[in-house]
């Protein structure tokens, strides 16, 4: 029980490092805790606030300090829940309750947004020409004159109406609620949604879409709050079952947040949202400014809204009494984040769900390791959706032998059998699409005669080519071993070992070289820097604009094209091999994904799958669409190694303009962490420290070190522990030390 506590008197004004300490009486010791509303006397004032840690350690005068009066009793408030969540994110990811509450709590700007609004009408042009009749001889002259503006323009600024027509505020409201006109709020609605069809048809859900639902729906009503991980195929209709969910607890009153890549946020998905549950359905995404992501907050706090779509950051969504946390593509990496504080979305959604009554609801076709386990263990129930919905087959899939075929003489991109079904298509007037699973920087080194990628000896991931010329070296990326590049493969002798290079450009002009006649569109970083190129390709595509679409994994997530009936993948090595301990589970994940974009309509698809490699397992399993299987010899790997989610992972990096400097902070922290091993009665294992995978960014040199333990409660006081340690040690001064938890992407 703590001494002290700190208070935020106004946590919207972004100024949330302002805290105030005051002492904690005797009285309240028990009931205070970090989320709590307070009174305390502010000056010369009482003030109410929020308590945003607690601590023995004075830091003011102690003389000086004064006392909380009192808890402020009036139910759990919103900005409570969030400031508890925040404290529970600093404790967990590290980093400080400042960045943690920057991330659960909107900011209002100091000089709010102007809204802008417009009116429009909502009657039938029809109909408002009867009203504009009726007006006229009512002698209602303001709104005749609205109606006639509206008849001639469609839109009208709130201001021109209300300046140049002077029609009164009073007048444009009231007929907003005879449903004459809508009053659209530009600020509010970045919402790529508005003024799209509601009402539409609710589909009849297949048994097996019901069974989750019912059992989901009854168990919640029932009272139980838990965690569901929905595993189900591509094209099972996941989407319609969280939709029947969400019916199901906004018809109790409650909210419900769907977060969804953002990616994947597209307006097909929205649609169906809006579809569904009309306006009181709302989107953000990483777009919005601060300031219109506390408008789109402030609707949410006071009932405007009941579901917020979204990517990662939607899980804020401040409703006051939420009942669901959907999370879709549970297993996509973008539900880390890559600033601190470095949450995890979906461990962060279920503790908002402890905290507030509500259930978390994952879904995928390829769940993560670590759902995927947790299921096992009975933490989450798994339900299972087996079957595309109207008995649509899954897709047909092949895997070709690249060393086959340079042995046959072909050493183009596509094999020839890739080549035959593309040809096929075209006759046939069908789409499709070749994906290239290229992430990041794939420096791996492999044998394009017999598939041999060469590993490090100690952690059994691919190493990575760094530099170039003679001085090539390949580099593990955990534990720093290098070796020198051979010139000849050291299994089978070939000459023809390197690194992997080809990217989609040079991809569409070998498929326009090949076939001329076809239309080709590529999605790449360079074809879609800006959110409109991405839709516009995708609508393109869809629209059946083109016969062959190239692309990198944007093209893969979650977008539904009725006319592609062939997917080839070009190198499925090029996620197997990157140095990541997840590389196998990514392999899979996309591999599954590009598969599941063949046949979404009615004709059956098949797909191609490239590769040096086609006995691994995360390539055999994609074949038959066996996760369990996956999962597992993945599973396996992961414990043999001490990888999570069998074991937990704390990585840690100094970075510094001095390279002595963040070598030496990297190796004291590492001096600290053997005598926090010996003194444990667990295992702790210290790896490193080695240059980070990028060892510089802009003259800043990067150290890093790994800890694997059992527990995550472990590497929690581990890294208290290196925080005591660095505070106020001058080793620090000039180094910046960073801990993500269970890295997903690395720093
Ligand atoms: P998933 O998210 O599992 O890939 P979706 O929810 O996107 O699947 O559904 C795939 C397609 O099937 C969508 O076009 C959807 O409208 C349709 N669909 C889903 N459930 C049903 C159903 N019960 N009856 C008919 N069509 C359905
Ligand atoms: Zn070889
Ligand atoms: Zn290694």
């Amino acid at each position: 029980m703590a001494e002290y506590a700190n208070i935020i008197v106004d946590i919207y004004q972004g100024k949330l490092d302002k805290t105030f300490q005051y002492r904690v009486p005797e009285r309240l010791k028990s009931t205070i805790a970090v989320g709590i509303l307070v009174s305390v006397p502010f000056g010369s004032r009482k003030m109410q606030g929020y308590v945003i840690g607690l601590t023995d350690v004075c830091e003011y005068e102690e003389d000086k300090i004064k006392e909380i009066l009192a808890v402020v009793k009036d139910g759990v408030r919103i900005e409570s829940q969030m400031i508890a969540l925040a404290g529970w994110m600093r404790e967990n990811y590290g980093g400080t309750m400042n960045h943690a509450l920057k991330t659960v709590l909107p900011v209002k700007e100091k000089k709010k947004a102007k809204e802008q609004r417009t009116i429009r009408l909502a009657l039938h042009p029809v109909e408002a020409k009867n009203e504009l009749a009726e007006c006229e001889r009512k002698h209602k002259t303001a709104r005749a004159k609205l109606l006639m503006a509206l008849l001639n323009e469609r839109e009208l600024e709130w201001e021109t109406a209300t300046q140049q027509l002077t029609v009164s505020a009073s007048v444009i409201r009231a007929m907003e609620e005879a449903g004459i006109v809508r009053v659209v709020s530009k600020t509010a609605y970045r919402n790529p949604v508005d003024g799209l069809d509601t009402g539409g048809e609710r589909k009849q859900l297949n048994e097996e879409q019901q069974n989750i639902v019912s059992k989901i729906t009854a168990e919640y009503d029932a009272g139980e709050r838990r965690t569901y991980l929905i595993k189900g195929v591509t094209g099972s209709g996941k989407t319609e079952v969280y939709m029947e969910l969400i019916a199901h607890v906004l018809a109790q009153g409650k909210q419900a947040i769907v977060l969804i890549p953002e990616i994947a946020l597209t307006y097909q998905t929205v649609r169906r949202f809006y579809n569904r549950f009309g306006a009181q359905v709302s989107i953000i995404n990483s777009k919005l400014s601060a300031g219109e992501r506390y408008d789109q907050f402030e609707r949410a706090k006071n009932g405007e809204i009941s579901v917020m779509i979204g990517p990662r950051s939607a899980l804020f969504t401040p409703f006051p009494d939420l009942g669901i946390i959907i999370i879709d593509e549970e297993h996509e990496a973008s539900y880390k984040s890559e600033t601190v504080p470095r949450y995890h979305a979906r461990e962060t959604a279920i503790q908002r769900a402890e905290m507030t009554d509500a259930i978390v609801v994952l879904g995928s076709a390829t769940p993560s390791l670590e759902s995927y386990y947790k299921a096992e263990k009975n933490e989450y129930c798994l339900l299972e959706l087996k079957h595309r919905v109207q008995k649509r087959p899954m897709p047909l899939c092949e895997i070709i032998d690249l060393r086959e075929e340079l042995r046959r003489g072909n050493r183009s991109i596509l094999s020839d059998r890739l080549s035959e079904l593309m040809e096929d298509r075209l006759k046939k007037g069908e789409q499709t699409m070749l994906f290239i699973n290229r992430r990041g920087m794939a420096g791996f080194v492999s044998c394009r005669a017999c598939g041999h990628v060469i590993k490090c000896p100690h952690c059994d991931v691919s190493l990575s080519q760094h530099g170039s010329g003679d001085r090539t070296r390949l580099v593990c990326h955990y534990c720093g071993y290098t070796t020198a590049q051979p010139d000849l493969c050291p299994v089978c002798g070939s000459k023809y070992i390197s690194g992997f290079k080809a990217g989609t450009q040079k991809i569409e002009q070998v498929v326009k070289a090949r076939f001329p006649q076809a239309r080709v569109l590529r999605m790449d970083m360079d074809t879609t820097r800006s959110k409109e190129g991405y839709e516009q390709i995708l609508s393109a595509f869809a629209n059946h604009e083109a016969d062959i679409l190239i692309g990198t994994q944007m093209i893969v997530k979650g977008h539904d094209f009725a006319g592609v009936t062939l997917v080839g993948v070009l190198a499925a090595d090029l996620s197997l091999h990157i140095s990541d301990y997840r590389a196998a589970e990514r392999t899979f994940q996309l591999l599954t994904q590009a598969a599941g974009r063949a046949g979404r309509g009615d004709v059956p698809g098949s797909v191609i799958i490239q590769t040096y490699d086609p006995e691994h397992y995360s390539i055999t399993t994609v074949k038959e669409q066996n996760y369990e299987a996956f999962y597992g010899q993945e599973i396996e790997y992961r414990k043999l190694m001490r990888y999570p989610p069998v074991w937990n992972m704390l990585y840690i990096l100094c970075a510094s303009k001095n390279e002595m400097a963040a070598g030496e902070a990297a190796m004291a922290l590492m001096e600290r962490i053997g005598q926090a091993a010996k003194e444990s009665s667990e295992g702790i294992y210290p790896i490193g420290p080695s240059d980070a995978p990028v060892a510089k960014i802009s003259d800043v040199y990067r150290k890093v070190i790994y800890v694997k333990t059992k527990e995550y409660r472990t590497l929690v006081l581990l890294k208290d522990k290196l925080e005591g340690f660095m505070k106020d040690n001058r080793l620090y001064q000039n180094v910046a030390v960073g801990f993500d938890f269970n890295p997903v992407n690395g720093f």
